[in-house]
């Protein structure tokens, strides 16, 4: 029978995670595959492990992984799916907010032979009208500058195929919009129509100051548009100023004209200062991020594990091979 493992992050989830895991088991239980599921604790401050380990030992299917401090969502995720050793896996949050009782139509498009089944969300309950809007623009924006199409209004929910799993799994850099490399790797793709739910329970970690580093990071790691669009500013900007002396200097040699005006070259300054301190901090962000890469740091570490099927207490503790390659 053909395995799926369900992966599923959580970061300070507990008062959610056992509804979550009921609710998760009722759908896996109608599928004809054999399921587990893999629990990644990304570094949670409450009892979020402990519960994780109580549903591992209840359960045989449960396998839980914890990381050594919090690394954030995606690279939670990408833990969880490095230890995925199966047919298919499904990558859900643990706040309810993707609906488990849509796993049976993700797994109906993997067997009709797609790779990547991520399922679109075509209404968000329960966020404010200003995040929709925020959301819609950023997709928006992902849509015209990166190279490729990140799906719109489409979270990390979704079915991966082995052979999308083992390409994924090539995709070692630091900086991981996951939407984003979803997408690169390429393969056959399909989307599934949702309604997401508002969360359950519990509070989301995102704010919008760490939204926005997040479009900021999803921009930079798929697109050097901005890089470019610096170029292009800085020629315009260089052939007005070409223009602008050409005409200072026709009116000197022509009328002998005293110096020109204060405010206008106060302007100009201020102006190109500007734009160039903002050229710059475009190429420091490129830049810092290419840092991080060069730094070759592996992605986390474990702190413990125990993966589906697993004696409970059976694994080893300073198990941290982070950088698995496969
Ligand atoms: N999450 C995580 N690490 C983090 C933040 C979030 O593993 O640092 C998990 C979280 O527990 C949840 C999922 O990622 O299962 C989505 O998080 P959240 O609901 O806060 O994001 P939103 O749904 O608002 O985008
Ligand atoms: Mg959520």
């Amino acid at each position: 029978m053909p395995k799926l493992t369900v992966v599923v992050p959580a970061y300070n989830e507990s008062a959610v995670l056992a509804i979550f895991h009921e609710r998760l088991c009722g759908v896996l239980d109608t599928l004809s595959l054999q399921c587990d599921v893999l629990y990644i604790d990304d570094g949670s401050t409450d009892d979020t492990w402990a519960i994780m380990q109580s549903l591992a030992a209840a359960d045989g299917r449960v396998g839980v992984l914890k990381l050594s401090r919090n690394f954030g969502k995606e690279i939670a995720l990408t833990a969880g799916l490095d230890h995925v050793d199966a047919d298919a896996a499904v990558v859900i949050d643990a706040d309810l907010q993707d609906p488990p009782e849509l796993i049976p139509e993700l797994v109906l498009q993997w067997q009709a032979g797609f790779d990547v089944v991520y399922a679109t969300r075509s209404a968000r309950a329960g966020e404010s009208g200003f995040k929709r809007f925020t959301a819609a623009a950023f997709y928006r924006t992902m849509e015209m500058l990166s190279d490729v199409p990140v799906p719109r209004d489409t979270g990390d929910f979704r079915l991966l195929s082995r052979r999308a799993l083992k390409a994924l799994a090539q995709l070692r850099e630091r900086q991981r919009f996951m939407k984003g490399l979803f997408a690169w790797i390429g393969y056959r793709q399909t989307s599934i129509q949702y309604l997401r739910d508002p969360r359950k329970a519990g509070k989301t970690k995102w704010n919008y100051w760490r939204l926005a580093q997040f479009a900021i990071e999803g921009i930079t790691s798929f697109s050097s548009a901005p890089l470019r669009l610096a170029t292009w500013t800085g020629l315009a900007a260089s052939l007005v100023a070409f223009l602008m002396g050409l005409k200072v200097l026709i009116k000197a040699l022509l009328h002998s004209d005293p110096v020109p005006g204060y405010p206008s070259l106060m302007v100009v300054v201020l102006f190109l200062g500007g734009i160039q301190l903002l050229a710059l901090g475009v190429i420091g962000e490129y830049l810092g991020r290419n840092y991080a890469e060069s730094k070759q740091r592996p992605l986390y570490f474990i702190e413990e594990e125990h993966l589906p099927g697993q004696r409970v207490g059976a694994s080893n503790a300073f198990h941290t091979d982070a950088t698995r390659q496969r």
